[in-house]
């Protein structure tokens, strides 16, 4: 990569909260960005599934702030709303057993939804949505996207940002860049079944979320609960081994595991709405971390939790941290 002078137009493909972290940090720094993300709006894995009659958070359910740089922005996002903290009753499921959960973590949550912060982030981004970048390709010291959706994006990038999972990234990046490949290769990242279950009354639990240990779920929420919100849905994590161990499951199937084992804690699922969602690469990453990738001689960086330690906060000091580094060039 040359020196910043040339850098005028830089390609971010992914709008989950690394890659929307890095666009907006560059543009702050007056270089043109255009973020494109294949789904249907920005925040990525910061997700919250919406009907016509009920909402849940069913990607990322809360996060904590540790780094001061990260504690400053969430400030700014309790400043101006879109994020406020969740103070949950929060139990522990262990060996049989139900206990207090002793953590004194302060978690914050996206408000009104989980993915309110992501709308708030690219409010000032140019963002193209149901683009999925499909191949990459350099040409004379510019790069060249192809788009499932749209053929050859018309636009030629100085930079090119891969703010998306390591599957998918080593997909893009076999025929450019091998040592970049078998980095996002070895990332090991996990699936997760999530289920949504709108109970038609309140249930007739002392708790506001719990911590599963040593089950087939690991995680359940009432998203009532969180701040803003309202209603009896609950959001039902699988664990990250039998997610994995079972991602090829059918969505029914999983839905009766997950059923199982919610009954065997006690709860009655009898009457619920039920609905189910399958992340195919929800956690995990490197087992070394190493932050943010760049390869300045081909223009070319990477972002994301996978590449910092898993969570939100990872992901948004990967995408912060890799626009610190590419304004230096
Ligand atoms: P993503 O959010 O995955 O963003 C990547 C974006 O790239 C996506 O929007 C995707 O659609 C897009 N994309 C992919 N390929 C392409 C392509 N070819 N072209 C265009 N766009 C593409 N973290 C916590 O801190 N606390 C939690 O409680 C927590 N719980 C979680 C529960 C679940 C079920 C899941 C799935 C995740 C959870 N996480 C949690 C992790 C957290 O959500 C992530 O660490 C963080 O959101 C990752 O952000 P990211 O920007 O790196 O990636």
């Amino acid at each position: 990569m040359s020196s910043s002078k040339t850098i005028n137009k830089i390609a971010v493909i992914g709008a989950g909260i690394a890659g929307l972290t890095c666009a907006r940090e560059l543009q702050s720094h007056g270089i043109s960005v255009d973020v494109f993300e294949k789904s249907r709006g920005p925040s990525g894995r910061m997700s919250t599934r919406r009907t016509q009659d009920w909402s849940a958070d069913h990607g990322a359910q809360y996060f904590t702030a540790r780094d001061a740089r990260f504690i400053e922005a969430v400030q700014s996002w309790i400043q101006n709303g879109t994020t406020a903290i969740w103070k949950p009753k929060l139990k522990v499921y262990e060996a049989k057993t139900w206990c207090e959960s002793q953590s004194q973590d302060i978690r914050y949550v996206g408000t009104p939804h989980m993915n309110s912060l992501g709308k708030h982030l690219a409010e000032d981004l140019s963002a193209q949505y149901e683009k999925t970048i499909s191949k990459l390709e350099r040409m004379d010291g510019k790069w060249h996207l192809q788009c499932s959706e749209a053929n050859e994006i018309s636009t030629l990038y100085d930079v090119v940002v891969l703010a998306i999972p390591a599957p998918q990234a080593s997909a893009l990046l076999k025929d450019l860049d091998s040592r970049a490949a078998d980095i996002a290769d070895s990332a090991q990242m996990k699936a997760c079944w999530t289920m949504m279950a709108n109970f038609p009354h309140q249930l007739n639990v002392d708790f506001d979320a719990a911590f599963i240990n040593q089950e087939i779920i690991s995680w359940i929420c009432q998203n009532g609960s969180k701040p803003m919100r309202q209603g009896s849905m609950w959001t039902i994590h699988g664990s990250p081994n039998w997610s994995q161990e079972n991602v090829e499951l059918s969505k029914e199937d999983a839905q009766d595991h997950m059923v199982q084992c919610l009954t065997a804690l006690g709860f009655n699922c009898e009457d619920a709405d039920i609905s189910m969602h399958r992340w195919r690469y929800a956690s995990g990453g490197l087992e070394n971390s190493v932050g943010f990738l760049s390869l300045p001689n081909i223009g070319l960086g990477l972002c994301g939790d996978w590449l910092n330690g898993g969570r939100v906060e990872g992901a948004w000091l990967s995408g912060f941290n890799l626009a610190l580094a590419l304004k230096q060039i």
